[in-house]
């Protein structure tokens, strides 16, 4: 006897739904993209219970003929794809064939339709898999599925649904990112028996208004961005408005409903200081891209991509978002006046847009840290190949953003120093240390002024080691003080200084978990593939290279 076996289909189906049917939300939306599909301009959704107990949805789409009914269910069905090559250029959101299989193995189905120009619908129930029973309905043309008991068989996931709320909660959200995409398509949510949503097919702007508030238009940026490889459209939260969290945050890739923090901080970068820390953008965006530029069957439930070029997209969108963020708003004259007082207000002259660095750099860090070299690069390995991360340029550019944000904000976290430490000028040197004394107490720095020529230091910024205060005052005011303090850099010159000497140094060792708490604080960099100075911190030595210089290319 082999101890291998081939599983039984229903078992097959029953594992697969681990990873297709998460939830009760992740029914709805294959129900409801299965509806849209089929052509669908109305798709009524009624919900049981927080879609535990029942989950029905109606389309009035192509419907399906008695064989089709008949198959739909089984494994590895679908109508939507016949080869590897399809899936480049997609246009459904189905392709695997597994999500009625899937929903099937785990509920009470029943599947009702009436295919186009068809005298009469077939209906059919699965419980758990298995057929019980098939007849012929009569019922207007479209498809109507009805779920119930959802994970009846399989306890272990039926134990970690939430409350009913929360679990619809999951579903209405669905629903409304599906629905401010679809505009054209009517749509109706009720929950036990209650009316939530009804929205008629309409263009985008009416429905959006209708989903986020008639107020949206007033809070955002119209987003247009369009090149022959990719185009973006939508609209970005305006300078001021923002949110707690990226719920507000409604991405399309294709159509497709995608969360991407790619995009997410793109979209964030393209902000800079105009984003208070903690804060996200709202937005809704549309992106469309060629299917060969963007791989959509990477997740079971279909909700991220992968980009074939994410430095590219990355760049794309901060740049589309920019511009937006740029234009000026409607009301530009009445409103311009404001802006540049708030700009003189500005003590520091930190020259925020400057700051943006709206070059974009695009590096996603995904990494599994692998080694040490030289006690200076941290190596990791990457999706693309082995990384090597200078341990100072990453530094200085986590402490350079640290130092930003808190000045900015005018929010500087200081420590206060056991012993004061103190700094002797010259007279010569004095005229031009007061604009740096005074920058340098916005980052954190507590300065008492002695008479004649010494400054007393009782604190300073907390990214900085305390021990380290006095040299490194001292080092930064030398550098400055060869400097022009009216020039407009002079405080971003300043914070580069200092967060280039408060960085850990090349050759200075570190522990792993200093390690790792680098490659962790860089990865939530803003700009983290260069130094304030515009050094690389990541030098990769891609696959394809090594590739390259082994000679197995080709082979
Ligand atoms: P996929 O969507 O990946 O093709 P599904 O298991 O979701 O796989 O659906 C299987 C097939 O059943 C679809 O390819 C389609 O032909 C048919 N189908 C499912 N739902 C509908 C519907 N609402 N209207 C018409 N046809 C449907
Ligand atoms: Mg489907």
């Amino acid at each position: 006897m082999p101890k291998i076996k081939i599983l039984p289909d229903t078992l097959i189906s029953q594992i697969a739904a681990g990873e297709v049917i998460e939830r009760p939300a992740s029914v709805v939306k294959e129900l409801v993209e299965n509806s849209l599909d089929a052509g669908a301009t109305q798709c009524q959704i009624e919900i049981l219970a927080g879609g535990l107990k029942r989950i029905a949805v109606r389309d009035d789409g192509c419907g399906m003929s008695r064989e089709d009914v008949r198959l739909a269910c089984a494994r590895h069905a679908t109508s939507k794809i016949d080869s590897l090559e399809d899936l480049s250029h997609i246009g459904t959101f189905g392709f695997r064939g597994e999500a009625l299989a899937a929903i099937g193995s785990c509920s009470f189905l029943l599947l009702r339709s009436r295919e186009k120009n068809s005298e009469e619908g077939i209906e059919v129930n699965i419980k758990g898999g298995s057929f019980t029973g098939e007849t012929a309905v009569g019922m207007p043309e479209g498809t109507e599925i009805i779920v119930e008991n959802l994970f009846y068989n399989t306890p272990a996931r039926r134990k970690f649904m939430k409350s009913e709320a929360a679990e619809f909660s999951h579903i209405l959200s669905f629903l409304t990112h599906i629905a401010a995409a679809n505009p054209h398509v009517g749509f109706s949510i009720a929950h036990n028996a209650k009316e939530i949503f009804r929205v008629a097919p309409s263009d985008l702007r009416s429905r959006l208004a209708q989903l986020l508030g008639k107020d949206f238009f007033q809070r955002t940026r119209e987003v247009f961005f369009d090149t022959p490889s990719l185009k973006i459209t939508g609209y970005v939260s305006s300078a001021g408005f923002h949110a707690a969290s990226k719920r507000q945050q409604l991405l399309f890739i294709n159509r497709r409903d995608i969360s991407d923090a790619l995009v997410s901080r793109a979209v964030a970068d393209a902000y800079g200081s105009r984003l208070p820390g903690r804060a996200y953008p709202i937005f809704f965006l549309e992106i469309t891209m060629s299917g060969g530029d963007v791989d959509v069957n990477v997740h079971p439930r279909k909700m991220a991509v992968k980009f074939t070029e994410p430095g590219r997209v990355y760049r794309d969108v901060s740049q589309a978002v920019g511009a937006a963020l740029d234009e000026m708003p409607p009301a530009a004259q009445s409103a311009a006046p404001i802006f540049r007082a708030n700009a003189m207000q500005n003590p520091l002259e930190l020259d925020a847009v400057n700051y943006q660095e709206k070059r974009a750099r695009g590096l996603e860090f995904d990494f599994e840290l692998i080694g040490y070299l030289a006690d200076s690069y941290i190596l990791v390995l990457d999706e693309q190949g082995l990384a090597l991360i200078d341990q100072h340029a990453a530094h200085e550019r986590i402490l350079f953003e640290r130092l930003m944000d808190q000045t900015l904000a005018r929010e500087p976290q200081t420590q206060r120093l056991l012993v004061p430490a103190q700094v002797s000028l010259s007279s010569e040197e004095r005229s031009i240390a007061q604009k740096a004394l005074e920058i340098l107490r916005h980052t954190g720095f507590e300065i008492e002024e002695w008479s004649g020529d010494t400054i007393n230091i009782l604190g300073c910024p907390a990214c900085i080691e305390s021990g380290a205060a006095e040299k490194i005052t001292r080092d930064v005011l030398d550098e400055l003080l060869k400097e022009a303090p009216n020039s407009k850099l002079f405080s971003e010159k300043l914070l580069k200084s200092l967060a280039c000497k408060a960085a850990v140094k090349f050759g200075m060792r570190l522990d792993l978990l200093e390690q790792k708490k680098l490659l962790q604080e860089l990865r939530q960099a803003r700009n983290n593939s260069t130094c304030p100075h515009g050094r690389p911190t990541k030098v990769l030595v891609s696959f394809e290279e090594l590739e390259r210089r082994f000679g197995r290319a080709g082979i």
